[in-house]
């Protein structure tokens, strides 16, 4: 059996291109073109690509692009300070606050004093709580893009038997939650995990988050399984993901590759999110 490949980034490109047509409707409709307020603490590579990558996506969908980069050893004072800036500004639909700051400074504080209204990772307490109670609100980026992605491939989640592997507030945690929503039986796997294959082989669709390179082989799938890769791992042979790709695709029935998969859905679900923010705020 060869699996079905779900192409993220063919997915995310018509996510996209929809978004665009919304996007101009709003700004035909209301005058006010939605604005992403993006915040860079220091000069981490890898969050500079991010974030680069999330800037580009938001101008070509004609999203106002308002960047802003503080210096590495910004205090979480000057820090906060522009968050509140940026809740004032009505220019300003969503702000991303890119993650991990450096020097192993606590973002949750931070992150909570993003107005919920424009909070489009999803990430503050409040939107967690509105997740949680399943009411109306932004919904994490990573999480919204796995779901979309099951969709776009058509496999049926109501009923489904599905483990996530992995119980971070970012992605297993919201995704359990967004799951459940959708009438999934789910089982959430982590690091404390008693014999994960015997829990993973009884699933109709796996999901890994874990951050462990090749965590997930052959035998941890049941045949004719869907299996969503979340992780992202830089390796010598170049990019790879918590699944081994090559031999999980000859069980599985639907797969996602590492890259172009689960990573170009984040940034159309944070564009989604974006023109969602300026609607509430501007009706
Ligand atoms: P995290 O480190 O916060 O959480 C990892 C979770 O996996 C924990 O709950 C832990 O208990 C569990 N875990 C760790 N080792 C395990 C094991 N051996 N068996 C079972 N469970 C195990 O990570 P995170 O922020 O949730 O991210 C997970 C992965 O997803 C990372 O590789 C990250 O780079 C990637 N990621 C990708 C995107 C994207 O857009 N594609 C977005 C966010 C995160």
């Amino acid at each position: 059996m060869s699996a079905i490949i779900i192409d993220g980034k063919q997915v995310a490109a018509g996510i996209r291109e929809q978004l665009k047509h919304e996007v101009a409707g709003f700004v035909a409709e209301t005058g006010i073109q939605p604005g992403l307020a993006t915040v860079l603490v220091g000069g981490d590579p890898a969050s500079e690509v991010y974030v680069a990558n999330k800037r580009r996506s938001a101008t070509a969908a004609g999203l106002a692009d308002l960047h802003v980069h503080l210096d590495g050893a910004a205090s979480s004072d000057e820090i906060a300070q522009t968050i509140r800036e940026l809740g004032e500004n009505p220019a300003v639909s969503g702000i991303l606050l890119q993650l991990p700051l450096p020097g192993g400074m606590d973002s949750g504080p931070l992150i909570d004093l993003i107005e919920p209204f424009k909070d489009v990772d999803g990430l503050t307490t409040t939107s967690a709580g509105l997740l949680a109670r399943g009411k109306p609100g932004l919904r994490p980026c990573t999480p919204s893009g796995v779901v979309a992605l099951l969709d776009s491939a058509e496999v049926p989640l109501e009923g489904a038997e599905v483990t996530i592997i992995g119980r971070s507030e970012l992605v297993g945690a919201p995704l359990a939650q967004l799951l459940i929503q959708r009438n999934a039986t789910v089982t959430v796997a982590h690091s404390r995990t008693r014999d994960l294959a015997s829990v993973t082989r009884r699933s109709d669709i796996v999901i890994a988050a874990a951050g462990v390179p090749r965590l997930i082989g052959e035998a941890h799938v049941r045949p004719g399984a869907a299996v969503i890769d979340v992780g992202i791992h830089r390796t010598p042979q170049g990019l790879v993901g918590d699944v081994d790709f090559e031999s999980v695709s000859r069980v599985a029935g639907w797969i996602t590759p590492v890259p172009g998969g689960v990573g170009p859905m984040t940034i159309a679900m944070l564009l989604r999110n974006t023109l969602l923010a300026a609607r509430l705020q501007h009706g």
